[in-house]
C-alpha cells in the first residue's frame, strides 16, 4: 500500500469540500489513452490543505501500477470528484460501528479521523480484517483515536499475535 498526498497545484487550500466517506476519480494515461479509478479520501474533511488516498498495488493493476511504479513527488495527476453517499458526519446515529477489511478501511479511516477531530461524543468502534500483517493499510499512521475501539482480525497467523484471529460472528465471538 502506498499513500499519496494531494495538494492544490495552485497552492492554498484545496478547491474542493468532501465528507467523510467520499472517494475521488484519479485518470491517468496509459498508452495514450486515460483510464479512470475511484479512490476513497483516507484523510479527515477538517484538514482543508491535503487529501490522503491509499492505494493497494494490485498484480498486474493498470492504474495501482501507475501510482506505485511511476508516480514521483510533484508530479500532476488529474482529479476530479468528490463524488459517493457511503458518508457518515456523526449527525447520522450516536454511535458507529464500523467493518472493513484491507484497503477497504480508508473511507473508515476518513470518518474515524473526522469525527475525533471534531470531538464527537458518540462511541466508535472498528472490526477491522486483514489477510495478513502486511495487508494493513494503517502502519505507522495507524493512530486512529484513542477514543475508538478497535479490534483487528487477521486470516492468517504471524509471530507475535497481538490480536484474535479468524472470523467474526453476528454475536461478537470469533471463529478460527
Ligand atoms: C468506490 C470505490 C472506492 C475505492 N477506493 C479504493 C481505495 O481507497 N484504495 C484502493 O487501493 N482501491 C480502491 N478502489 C479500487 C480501485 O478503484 C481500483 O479498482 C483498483 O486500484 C484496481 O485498479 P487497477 O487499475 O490497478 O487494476 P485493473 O487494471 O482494473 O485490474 C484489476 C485486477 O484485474 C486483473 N485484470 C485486469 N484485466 C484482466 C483481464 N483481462 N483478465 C484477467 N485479469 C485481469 C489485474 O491483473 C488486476 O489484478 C475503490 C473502488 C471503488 C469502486
Amino acid at each position: 500500500m502506498k499513500t499519496f498526498r494531494l495538494m492544490n497545484p495552485l497552492g492554498g487550500v484545496l478547491p474542493f469540500t468532501f465528507l467523510p466517506g467520499q472517494f475521488l476519480t484519479l485518470t491517468v494515461l496509459t498508452d495514450g489513452k486515460p483510464v479512470k479509478r475511484l479512490y476513497t479520501i483516507a484523510s479527515s474533511p477538517t484538514q482543508h490543505d491535503y487529501v490522503e488516498v491509499t492505494v493497494k498495488h494490485e498484480a498486474g493493476g493498470v492504474v495501482s501500477g501507475y501510482l506505485h511504479d511511476r508516480v514521483k513527488e510533484g508530479d500532476l495527476l488529474d482529479c476530479s470528484g468528490p463524488t459517493g453517499s457511503f458518508v457518515f458526519t456523526g449527525r447520522e446515529c450516536k454511535c458507529i460501528l464500523l467493518i472493513g477489511g484491507g484497503v477497504g478501511i480508508t473511507p473508515m479511516m476518513s470518518v474515524i479521523r473526522y469525527l475525533t477531530d471534531r470531538a464527537w461524543a458518540g462511541d466508535v468502534y472498528l472490526i477491522y480484517g486483514v489477510h495478513a500483517p502486511r495487508t494493513s493499510s494503517s502502519g505507522r499512521r495507524s493512530s486512529t483515536s484513542p477514543a475508538a475501539t478497535r479490534t483487528s482480525a487477521r486470516s492468517s497467523p504471524c509471530r507475535t499475535p497481538r490480536a484474535p484471529t479468524g472470523r467474526a460472528r453476528r454475536d461478537g465471538s470469533r471463529r478460527s
